[in-house]
């Protein structure tokens, strides 16, 4: 099979003399940019590689079936179908050109080439193996609906066939689930797993009891949520504790394969976990396009991907070019929703007023901290905002209306409340459908070869397939 070569497409998009804004990334960064221009005389073109917008902090309730991917990945061009100065695209972008200011993105083959007056970069973070990227076969991470739906089935998988098993060690692994990564992330996914199996899955099996499935949290670090300090991280600590999961710290995870891990301790002792389902929530790295950025305009890349920029969040020597949120490295800030959304409102206002002529922003970009959430099991969480710092039932609640607030939309706030009300208030949970294409269509990609590999990110790699089109379809 060959591979049919990529089309070069210019658009011609209608920019009445207007200048042409593209954005990379339908994330907080990118949409919350678009949006913020609504008002702009300007085009906007907003390239994402999947055609939603991702709330990525609800991923673990698609991944233990309290929500319906749906509910936290509507349509980016729903969202923006009022917006009439944005036009929304599928494709992954894989070359910027910045003396051309141009923005190459693919899609199964065909290449589409964007001309930009100023560009607008929030493509996000992916997982990080640290280097130990086979461990992702064996240990799938959480960021994209894909993720979330194969760890879904094989959560739920792992009961079904603990239900059939018959040898106790195989029985024992089955229902055995590690977390690498006590950030919130996996805080907030070893809670649900043992409220799961504790709560949920109580009364579903007859030959095994779910509520003794074992869920361990691993961290090579000492403590749990070191970024919310320790006194509430100690008290995240004691509510996991209290509702079943095993937290391990200063627990290194040194290898991974099918049938469970090893790991070293900080004592230097090497033991083994047996586990059906391992679960990767430690590490990040930034979008490739950091380093496409970095080696145009010389600016620094750090070991994370992410890309220096100038206090006004530009590039050097590159007014046009704006990187936001997870991407960008500005004075440490961290890599969370409120620094992606306030970084695409400020390039948006320094586009908007060179659009209108006005004169330059007076201060340079600086975050305003909201504070932090990470919840622990229902009615329990840990909140970090500003001088007060709040656990249990409180916390909880401000988590569910933050939470509630920053979901887009009003249908998928409505179905999200009747959702939490399933999972919270009774025991139920909605969304237990897991298909085999989701748990198995991974790796079966990954099988066809380089190119076909799904990207950490979601969607497609950057590269063409190569072989040609196993879909056997011409390009678009
Ligand atoms: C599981 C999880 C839980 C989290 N929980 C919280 C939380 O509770 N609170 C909090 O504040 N933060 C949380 N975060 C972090 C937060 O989601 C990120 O900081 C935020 O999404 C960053 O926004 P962004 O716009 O930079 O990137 P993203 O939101 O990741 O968006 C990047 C976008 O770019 C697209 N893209 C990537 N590459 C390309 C390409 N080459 N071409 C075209 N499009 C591309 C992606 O498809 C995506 O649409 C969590 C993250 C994860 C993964």
């Amino acid at each position: 099979m060959t591979t049919s070569p990529a089309q070069a497409d210019v658009p011609s998009f209608p920019t009445g003399g207007r200048p042409r804004v593209v954005i990379v990334g339908s994330g907080f960064g990118g949409l919350f940019a678009a949006r913020a221009l609504a008002k702009a005389p300007v085009d906007i073109t907003l390239i994402g590689k999947t055609a939603q917008h991702l709330f990525q902090p609800l991923l673990y309730q698609v991944a233990t079936g309290i929500l319906s991917e749906g509910e936290i990945a509507p349509a980016t061009r729903e969202i923006l179908r009022r917006q009439k100065n944005a036009r929304v695209v599928l494709g992954e972008v894989t070359t910027i050109d910045v003396d051309n200011r141009t923005v190459t993105s693919e899609i199964l083959g065909r290449a589409t080439v964007y001309e930009y007056d100023e560009l607008i970069v929030a493509a996000g973070a992916g997982q990080s193996y640290f280097g130990n990227d086979q461990f992702a076969e064996f240990a799938p991470g959480m960021k994209s609906i894909d993720d979330a739906l194969e760890l879904r089935g094989r959560i739920f998988g792992a009961f079904e066939l603990a239900e059939i098993a018959t040898d106790p060690a195989e029985i024992d692994r089955l229902l055995t689930f590690v977390v690498v990564g006590a950030g919130p992330t996996g805080v907030e996914m070893a809670g649900q797993i043992a409220e799961l199996a504790r709560r949920t899955l109580r009364r579903d099996f007859r030959s095994i009891n779910p509520t003794g499935a074992r869920v361990v949290l691993l961290d090579a670090a000492p403590a749990v949520l070191p970024s919310f300090g320790k006194k509430l991280g100690d008290r995240a600590r004691r509510q996991l504790n209290e509702i079943g999961v095993e937290v391990q710290l200063g627990a290194m995870v040194t290898d991974v394969d099918a049938d469970g891990l090893e790991v070293k301790d900080s004592d230097g002792q090497v033991r083994r976990i047996q586990a059906a389902t391992k679960i990767w929530a430690a590490g990040v790295q930034a979008s490739g396009l950091g380093r496409i950025l970095g080696e145009q305009t010389g600016a620094e890349v750090d070991r994370a991907g992410r890309i220096s920029v100038q206090p006004d969040l530009t590039l050097p020597g590159h007014p046009e070019i704006h990187v936001v949120g997870d991407m960008m490295a500005l004075t440490k800030l961290p890599g969370v929703a409120q620094v992606a959304i306030q970084g695409g409102r400020y390039a948006a206002e320094t586009i908007k007023r060179r659009a209108t002529g006005k004169a330059p922003q007076p201060k340079p970009f600086t975050y305003f901290d909201k504070g932090s959430m990470a919840t622990i099991s229902r009615f329990s969480a840990v909140a970090d905002i500003g001088k007060f710092k709040f656990s249990g039932f409180i916390a909880w609640v401000l988590w569910l209306v933050v939470h509630l607030m920053y979901i887009v939309g009003f249908k998928s706030r409505v179905t999200t409340v009747l959702h939490w009300m399933v999972s919270f208030l009774g025991r139920g949970r909605s969304e237990r459908v897991a298909t085999q294409q989701q748990v198995y269509g991974r790796l079966a990609l990954e099988a066809l070869g380089n190119g076909w590999e799904v990207s950490k990110t979601g969607g497609p790699k950057n590269t063409s397939p190569q072989g040609g089109d196993p879909t056997n379809r011409e390009s678009a």
